[in-house]
């Protein structure tokens, strides 16, 4: 469920008209809806409600620091993978006991600032990284809290560049070594072994490859147990997926009560890290049609939002559902067409061979389900400054990322003394 509708014969979001954001911000812009960011957030935390739990946002997903603050709002913690996304999640107001931390190649420095700021844990991804933690939480005299990121070899089903704990993932550590590794981990003077991790990957549609890894992990635990190691918490990661197209997949509830029978009796806090189930739907990307071109094949509507924008169709084929903003548009004569950019590649689309309505050069189109991998993905390429981010809240819209200019885009750059001119 999201809260961009048709009223009065246009797209609106909540209250607000798209098309009266266009007219005062221009376009294209990302606009998010506050009623289904909290929505989404309490689905989730509710579902699991009778689960002592945490949820710690996955921020890659959208890191935006008004975005930040609704989930800080409403009781989320954060799942950062980097130093800028600590300093975005504290800047934020997200508290420091919330914020667990993943990612395979963390630095002594990022690691620093983490142990600094007192983080729930670090998500710890190889036997070098437990040795790198420890080393640093000694330099600073803390003792670091991690939990092992195990890969459990499940296929999730989704595409291959954001399935992560298969055995050829770069993710985790193996579950045939997790044991050694515990036992390794748990003999240093400044780690202190807290939980177990696993992330499977994202957008999956399926509650079985969540429940096959969970009991691989919730066997580990008992094993771990019987070696003394004992685990407080189990960090189930994200993942779940959502509608861009047809898809169906579980709602955070179906997840609650595929895996609670697994989980609730283990006395473990549950961590939870989902990203484009909050944010996804909870967003659209505007963009203006600026031309139509009739290729020899093909028929082209180029819009004046571009894979530097979006990088989600061509990164990973996805699909994004783009609706007219005009409502009556709907209704008129469809024809199969590409939705390109500006950008110069020919990987340059939003759509491809999509049957749509006939939409003449400067009208409104909405890329929807763009909230999540959507601006965080965005770039300069091609030298366009990244759009504005807006965040609408009943009747009320908010700029909350102002349109770069040219000047942001040249900003750190300078031109050597030894190129100037002098004679
Ligand atoms: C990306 C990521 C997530 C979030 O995935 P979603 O599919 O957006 O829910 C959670 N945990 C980790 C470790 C991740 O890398």
């Amino acid at each position: 469920m999201h809260s961009f509708e048709y009223q009065h014969g246009e797209l609106y979001c909540e209250q607000v008209p798209v098309s009266r954001v266009a007219k005062e911000l221009g376009t294209p812009c990302y606009i998010y809806s506050h009623a289904t960011l909290v929505r989404h957030f309490h689905a989730y935390d509710s579902a699991f409600k009778n689960i002592p739990h945490v949820i710690a946002f996955a921020m890659k997903a959208n890191s935006n620091l008004a975005i930040l603050r609704i989930m800080a709002k409403e009781g989320s913690g954060a799942d950062i993978v980097s130093g800028g996304e600590l300093f975005r999640a504290l800047k934020a107001g997200v508290p420091a006991s919330k914020i667990v931390f993943a990612g395979v190649g963390k630095s002594p420095d990022e690691i620093r600032d983490a142990l600094k700021a007192d983080i729930l844990m670090f998500n710890v991804e190889s036997s070098a990284e437990i040795h790198a933690i420890n080393e640093v939480a000694a330099s600073v005299g803390k003792k670091a809290r991690i939990a092992l990121r195990i890969n459990p070899d499940v296929d999730p089903k989704t595409h291959p560049y954001i399935s992560t704990g298969m055995k050829k993932s770069k993710f985790g550590i193996a579950s045939d070594r997790a044991l050694e590794e515990y036992k390794m981990a748990s003999s240093l003077s400044h780690t202190d072994v807290v939980g177990v991790h696993a992330h499977i990957g994202s957008q999956l549609t399926d509650v079985t490859p969540f429940v096959d890894s969970l009991k691989k992990v919730v066997a580990l635990i008992d094993t771990l147990k019987g070696q003394g190691i004992n685990i407080r918490y189990l960090n189930i990661g994200g993942g779940l997926g959502i509608t861009y197209s047809e898809e169906k997949p579980p709602l955070p509830q179906d997840l609650a009560e595929a895996i609670s029978p697994l989980v609730k009796d283990l006395g473990l806090t549950l961590v939870m890290e989902p990203g484009r189930v909050i944010v996804g739907n909870a967003g659209i990307l505007l963009t203006r049609a600026l031309y139509e071109k009739a290729g020899e094949t093909k028929h082209f509507v180029i819009v004046d939002a571009a894979m530097n924008d979006l990088i989600r169709p061509s990164l990973y084929g996805a699909y994004h559902d783009i609706r007219p903003v005009k409502e009556e548009a709907i209704r008129r004569t469809k024809q199969t067409v590409d939705i390109v950019g500006p950008v110069c590649e020919s990987g340059d689309f939003l759509a491809k061979d999509r049957l749509l309505p006939n939409v003449k050069p400067g009208e409104l189109l909405a890329v929807m389900s763009a909230g999540a991998y959507g601006f965080v993905m965005a770039s300069n390429y091609n030298s366009r400054p990244r759009v504005p981010e807006v965040l609408v809240n009943g009747g009320e819209f908010h700029v909350i990322r102002e349109r770069e200019t040219c000047d942001d885009l040249i900003r750190g750059e300078r031109i050597p003394s030894f190129l100037n001119e002098t004679e």
